[in-house]
């Protein structure tokens, strides 16, 4: 009886590191390992889901995940770059993503979303804790966009020549830096 129950708990102890060392042969998981703690355990809401809203302007965002955590839902962007940055872009989009989620299922979406950086060479993701812009703020953004696409304003110069290089106008825009 001892010789089964000895055999028995070595078998469990055998599959136990198996599973550990397959495990960390994989790498991290893909869906938990990289997550913030406080999503750790928190089921996924959304994924990679389009929202829409027409109030209180036209605004169409896709998200990458959405957690439901305490009553209400984080957004997290997912990102693939050799920076481990979060940039004022990731916090325009999720901000726009937080009105289209929050309008269209009526829950209340965090002020605080994360941007999850994957390095394309070590293949491990950086999550960045970022502030969204409130629904006025993102109203007001579009609204300017409306109005520099329809010749009503003028639009500002960037002050980043980085983003000078990649712009599709860099051989007719006399600001080009
Ligand atoms: S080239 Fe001109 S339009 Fe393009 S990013 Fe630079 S300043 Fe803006």
């Amino acid at each position: 009886m001892n010789t089964v129950i000895i055999l028995g708990l070595t078998l469990v102890a055998l599959l136990v590191g198996i599973r550990r060392l397959a495990r960390r042969r994989r790498g991290p998981d893909r869906e938990f390992d990289w997550r913030p703690a406080e999503l750790r355990r928190a089921p996924i809401a959304f994924s990679e889901r389009t929202f829409r809203t027409t109030v209180p302007f036209n605004l169409t965002a896709r998200l990458d995940r959405a957690f439901s955590l305490a009553g209400e839902l984080v957004l997290v962007e997912l990102k693939t770059r050799h920076r481990n940055n979060a940039y004022l872009s990731d916090i325009v989009e999720l901000s726009g993503q937080r009105v289209a989620l929050q309008r269209e299922t009526g829950r209340p979406v965090r002020r605080t979303g994360y941007v999850a950086v994957e390095s394309p060479e070590a293949g491990n993701r950086k999550v960045i804790p970022v502030s969204l812009w409130s629904e006025e703020s993102i109203h007001a953004l579009a609204k300017r966009r409306q109005a520099i696409l329809t010749d009503a304003r003028i639009p500002r110069a960037t002050s980043s020549c980085g983003l000078c290089v990649k712009c599709p106008y860099q051989d007719v825009c006399s600001e080009s830096l």
